[in-house]
């Protein structure tokens, strides 16, 4: 029989103690369970005595907002467990280190981030940070590039991918994102308010033929190992350091799809603006650093995605001219598409986010909304026909 069950603070405490060089014999644990999420527990362990501190997070085997009823497989953990060791080595400035794990126990310990702030939490608090366009674009730019075909030998990927099969994580996807916001069902979650466009979503087969070409590539297109879920409630800040947790949807998939996580989230928090940001020079002013930051996710990735290939790629069908950049101008396209897709779905489907869920005003966050939705169709409209991320700017001010 199993081990697991979920542990008590106690037993979280005991875990910790026994990881080799991390506490002192005399250390005075203390431990809280300070998880934010539905479908983990997250315990955040402290020595009074040096100071030190810890997290331990354990996957639970179901959706906790809907009790047990929703049961997930805890083999989650170990491929988020995985998915971070391997981010870790790649980009170790921008991810926690493993110190410890139980597979059985679907528990994985790493670097206490406490010092950082849930990039989704800094935004709506108002704060800009400079560093962060550079920090995601290293971070994308050396995570796909080293577990694709261009950065590394065909069959030790191939045994990649096998450790990365996720399909329940994968099916919440295309459910949640790539399917229930374009057609009627019990799990999608919006005000009647803006029912005429849920209607829209229903019905518009142009965006229809958009989504099922994008589902399409989700669902078959092995490029690289992606995060799977990188939003801004993935991400901790600081003024001067980006850290990237919570990979348990990682999957081969495409690039596109954690890029466009990035700068779906970036125009959330555009949309949203109204509700936070008082006085039209300062909501420009903010504006225009959230539009221009996602630009320069984008422009970060692929300068540096470039470099790499240059440096690293020896095969000579992939050298020949003309292939790296129809290589980009395809992962550019699927950025923009899942992109479109992921705002659309923080309107319509299950989950929302704060940066509008929260807004106080409830015109204001009905506008929100409604921008937000303009914005997600015309990126997921566009998408096979931008040919430069400068493009983004004008589509998303002119989308109403
Ligand atoms: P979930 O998969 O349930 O969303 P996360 O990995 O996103 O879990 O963690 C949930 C919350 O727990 C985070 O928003 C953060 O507040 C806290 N947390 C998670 N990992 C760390 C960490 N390494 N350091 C500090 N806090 C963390
Ligand atoms: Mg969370
Ligand atoms: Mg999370
Ligand atoms: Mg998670």
């Amino acid at each position: 029989m199993s081990k697991y069950h979920p542990l008590t603070t106690e037993e979280a405490i005991e875990f910790v103690k026994n990881i080799p060089g991390f506490f002192s014999q005399e250390a005075q644990l203390e431990c809280r369970e300070i998880g934010d999420g539905n479908l983990n527990l997250v315990f955040h362990i402290t020595d009074s005595k040096s100071n030190k501190s810890i997290i331990a997070k354990q996957a639970l085997p179901y959706v906790k907002i809907v009790g047990e009823s929703w049961p997930l497989s805890l083999d989650r953990a170990r491929i988020e467990r995985e998915a971070l060791q391997q981010e870790h080595q790649l980009c170790p400035e921008l991810v926690p280190a493993v110190l410890g794990y139980d597979d059985e126990l679907a528990l994985t310990v790493m670097e206490d981030l406490s010092s950082h702030t849930i990039m989704r939490k800094g935004l709506i608090e108002g704060n800009t940070y400079p560093l962060f366009a550079n920090h995601i674009g290293e971070f994308l730019a050396r995570t796909l590039f080293f577990t694709s075909d261009l950065g590394m030998n065909q069959q030790d990927k191939k045994e990649l991918v096998k450790r990365f099969i996720n399909p329940e994580l994968c099916k919440i996807t295309e459910d949640l994102i790539l399917d229930e916001p374009y057609r009627f069902s019990d799990n999608n979650n919006y005000g009647v308010y803006i029912e005429d466009e849920a209607a829209v979503l229903r019905t518009d087969q142009v965006l229809h033929l958009e989504v099922a070409l994008l589902r399409e590539k989700f669902m078959t297109r092995t490029e690289a190992l992606l995060h799977g879920d990188l939003h801004t409630g993935s991400i901790f800040v600081t003024a001067e350091s980006t850290k990237v947790i919570d990979p348990e949807f990682a999957f081969y998939g495409p690039m596109g799809f954690d890029i466009g996580a990035v700068i779906a989230n970036l125009l959330l928090n555009y949309a949203a603006q109204p509700g936070w940001t008082s006085g039209e020079k300062a909501l420009k002013e903010k504006r225009d650093w959230l539009l221009e930051t996602a630009i320069q996710v984008w422009e970060q990735f692929e300068s540096r995605f470039r470099t790499l290939w240059d440096k690293h790629v020896t095969d000579h069908l992939a050298r020949t001219p003309g292939y790296q950049d129809l290589y980009l101008q395809k992962v550019l396209q699927d950025t923009i598409g899942f992109a479109g897709c992921k705002v659309i779905r923080r309107i319509i489907s299950l989950s929302h986010v704060a940066d509008i869920d929260t807004i106080a005003d409830p015109d204001i966050k009905e506008a929100a909304e409604r921008l937000a939705l303009a914005i997600g169709k015309a990126l997921v409209l566009c998408n096979r026909k931008l040919h430069s991320i400068r493009e983004l700017g004008d589509i998303v001010r002119t989308a109403t």
